[in-house]
């Protein structure tokens, strides 16, 4: 067993139940993941809960159809974290012999899908020396050692769950293209940019303190009833103002002109003028705050241009304590398109280097649909190690 392993990164080689740390010589340890959620638990935390049909950590539904729990396979690549791949039984029977699923498959499928599991361990074998040493840990940032963790966390035996790794796997290789991206931007270029592609002025910043304020001050005007945008952007200032007297009239109608534009009030013609309502669902704060952060996200997005989670906590939040659910939000934007879209814009940012990328024209070649079958998931997996590999080796010279 590798003891070296960072603390932080144990976390993530625990069983989600009973967190006990995983083991291959005690059977009873042996990781096993859960479809649909990724939730990892150990075989005897597994076989405690087969008869569930939730998982007990999020009361994500197993769903029907789907292998029984105390079926699936052992996570084979978490394993090759821990130990030395040769130290990890070859022998099918006992590797997959508690798995019919496995056993029913065609010869085809089982190469398949040992081609995709050997795939996954390669990940594994990338991402071991840099969470073992501290030197080597500012190669991936936390957010992306995260990420491939939580790919590591996949279970691909049944067919809807393949549709759901497909999809993580295409978000951490668009991940990983942006970050090479952002290593490449000036930090400069980037606050110009988010600042223009939110329509302000290259003198003018919404601070992040002043919006927090005015939204919250939004969020809790004291009936929230129709108002027109004047009147609105009146009684905001009003309750600002004490706290703001540098006049925070040209933040606060900015903020509310975004609030608009993610469809956040309810608009009715009043006569000539339009009247806005804040609508119900958002007259709290976290709400409110979460759809701002939600729409600006999505326009910088919508121009092509990347924006890291940490970048875009410190410039909403001023710190990076929000980067989580920045990241939540950013995830959820992505499309297949903007895989596609990341791996183009990283082939213009690797010629700009002069790299002269054999794997340019894989990279390139991935505009598959979604689909749940085999071929799709190998390719981009695949594709992903040749991204991450890039990335590690870029960032050790
Ligand atoms: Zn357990
Ligand atoms: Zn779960």
């Amino acid at each position: 067993m590798t003891l070296s392993i960072e603390s932080y990164y144990m976390k993530f080689l625990r069983c989600a139940r009973c967190s006990h740390d995983f083991e291959y010589e005690n059977p009873l340890y042996r990781p096993i993941t859960l479809p649909i959620c990724g939730h990892t638990m150990c075989r005897q935390c597994i076989d405690i809960i087969r008869n569930q049909t939730k998982c007990p950590q999020d009361q994500v539904s197993f769903g029907i159809n789907r292998t029984p729990i105390d079926q699936l396979p052992t996570n084979y690549p978490l394993l090759v974290v821990l130990y030395d791949p040769s130290n990890l039984s070859q022998d099918t029977e006992e590797r997959y012999g508690q798995c019919p699923s496995y056993m029913k498959f065609d010869k085809d499928t089982k190469l398949i899908f040992n081609a995709v599991e050997s795939a996954f361990g390669k990940i594994s074998l990338e991402i071991k020396p840099i969470i073992n040493d501290k030197q080597c840990q500012s190669i991936l940032s936390r957010s992306m050692i995260r990420k491939i963790f939580s790919l590591l966390n996949s279970q691909y035996i049944d067919r809807a769950s393949r549709l759901k790794v497909l999809k993580a796997i295409r978000s951490l290789g668009e991940h990983m293209c942006i970050d090479f991206i952002l290593r490449c931007q000036n930090p400069q270029q980037v606050t110009d940019n988010f600042r223009s592609v939110i329509g302000l002025q290259s003198d003018q910043f919404l601070e992040p303190a002043v919006q927090e304020i005015v939204l919250q001050s939004i969020a809790s005007l004291k009936d929230h009833s129709t108002l027109s945008n004047k009147h609105l952007v009146h009684s905001v200032v009003l309750q600002v103002g004490a706290n703001d007297p540098n006049g925070s009239k040209p933040s606060v109608n900015r903020i509310v002109n975004l609030l608009s534009d993610a469809s956040c009030f309810q608009v009715q013609q009043d006569g000539d003028s339009l009247s806005m309502k804040l609508k119900s669902e958002f007259q709290n704060y976290e709400s409110l705050r979460r759809a701002y952060d939600s729409h600006i996200m999505q326009v910088v997005m919508k121009d092509g241009f990347y924006i890291s989670s940490e970048q875009s906590s410190s410039l909403l939040y001023g710190d990076k304590q929000h980067e989580l659910s920045m990241q939540s939000i950013i995830d959820k934007l992505s499309t297949p398109g903007s895989f596609s879209q990341a791996i183009q814009q990283l082939g213009n940012v690797l010629k700009k280097f002069g790299v002269q990328n054999n794997d340019e024209q894989r990279l390139s070649n991935n505009n598959q649909e979604y689909d749940s079958n085999w071929t799709p998931i190998e390719t981009t997996l695949n594709i992903a190690i040749i991204i991450l590999k890039f990335l590690i080796n870029f960032k050790h010279h």
